[in-house]
């Protein structure tokens, strides 16, 4: 079935019990056991719980793999997923990885033994050159947080086969619409659902979708073991944000594609960031493995003073963490998105104090235009007097 048509009805078409348009939310702790010596199919609801079964069934066909579980946030998936390896293990991620992803690995994995090598993944060679004899797995962004930068997925997953390691994409900033990693021989996704996928921001939680159902089964065990599982009615506003996932990520896709264009002709803009604009590093290998550019676009302006007087002067897009929502959304990475990562670090990534990352909602795009068009001249003047 085409990919619209799984959105409407993978995994959650009419309840079986009663015909009902969606699925019920079902807020049960625990299950009867008519049988004591065979457990019925739910027993805790940790361990399952029919309407978390629905969003994960859809998940896993909207992916594509073979498996999707559900958790609590994007960051308890991401951890859950970590808790594969073992102390002694050795990682390799991308330089530009989400903020809260780099924390985990540096502030919390690595007391617990796990190491991570930082490297730039837009280039094989430096993939390849980290491997050592006790890696076991490459995280990667594509495209990154918040600079766009573009990582092969088929160059990773040649690599990881090569040596024997999991090939892992944080599919957050894409989702299925867009890309789907499992397609490039890669073994595990994993989306923050908070951004694109639930798509209100009004839901916190994360989906791992695995390739392979014995991996699925690990992902699964830990699940269950660790605990970070998702509300109920999370999973059910999730199931109701997947349904639109296609027509919001086209029309927001759209609409940030026009702006990247417009913002390149505007004066303060020194450079904008987007995977479609001629001239992006990457493109062409994002053109390959994604339908499209995507929402999200990052741009830098003159001087950090004009960056911070323009932010206060935005009035549409809310200013704030988070992306993929169908308001827009403007992000100071410096002192938000990356704010857990520290300053010479971020220098290092060329994640500088002038750079704004907007995540496209489904206001009309001229309104945007307008709207940062005029936190410019104000933000000018501001700036200027100061
Ligand atoms: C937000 C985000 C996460 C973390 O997800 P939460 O739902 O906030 O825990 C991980 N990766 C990327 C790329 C994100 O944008």
């Amino acid at each position: 079935m085409e990919f619209s048509t799984l959105l409407i009805h993978a995994g959650q078409d009419r309840d079986p019990a009663t015909g009902a348009s969606s699925v019920p939310i079902y807020l049960a702790s625990t299950y009867s056991q008519p049988d004591p010596e065979n457990p019925a199919q739910y027993d805790y609801a940790r361990s399952g719980n029919p309407t978390r079964d629905a969003l994960e069934k859809a998940m896993a066909e909207i992916e594509g793999g073979a498996m999707a579980l559900a958790f609590s946030s994007g960051m308890a998936a991401l951890s859950s997923t970590l808790l594969l390896f073992q102390p002694g293990d050795h990682l390799i991620a991308g330089t530009d990885i989400y903020g809260g992803t780099y924390r985990a690995l540096t502030e919390m994995f690595s007391r617990w033994g796990l190491k991570t090598s930082f490297v730039d993944t837009t280039d094989p060679a430096q993939i390849e050159a980290a491997v050592t004899a006790s890696t076991r797995a490459i995280l990667i962004e594509t495209p990154s947080n918040p600079l766009l930068r573009i990582t092969g997925l088929d160059a990773v997953s040649a690599i990881a086969r090569k040596h024997g390691l999991l090939a892992i994409a944080d599919g957050t900033f894409t989702t299925p619409f867009l890309q789907q990693p499992l397609k490039h021989g890669f073994d595990l996704v994993i989306h923050s659902a908070t951004k694109f996928l639930n798509g209100h921001s009004d839901v916190v939680a994360g989906i791992v979708v695995a390739g392979s159902r014995e991996l699925g089964e690990r992902i699964r065990f830990i699940q269950n073991a660790f605990g970070a599982v998702p509300g109920v009615q999370d999973c059910w506003l999730l199931m109701r944000g997947l349904k639109t996932l296609g027509v919001r990520l086209a029309a927001e896709q759209d609409a940030a594609g026009w702006l990247a264009e417009q913002l390149q002709s505007l004066p303060q803009v020194i450079r904008v960031h987007y995977p479609a604009l001629v001239g992006h590093p990457g493109r062409e290998i994002h053109a390959q493995q994604a339908s499209g550019g995507g929402g999200i676009l990052s741009f830098e302006l003159e001087s950090p003073a004009l960056t911070r007087a323009f932010l206060r002067n935005v009035h549409l897009p809310l200013i704030a963490v988070s992306l993929g929502g169908v308001e827009s959304i403007m992000t100071y990475p410096a002192t938000m998105s990356h704010a857990a990562m520290p300053p010479k670090e971020r220098a290092r990534r060329g994640i500088g104090d002038n750079l704004v990352r907007l995540s496209v909602g489904l206001e009309a795009p001229v309104d945007l235009l307008a709207d940062i068009c005029q936190a410019l001249e104000k933000g000018l003047r501001e700036s200027v007097s100061a």
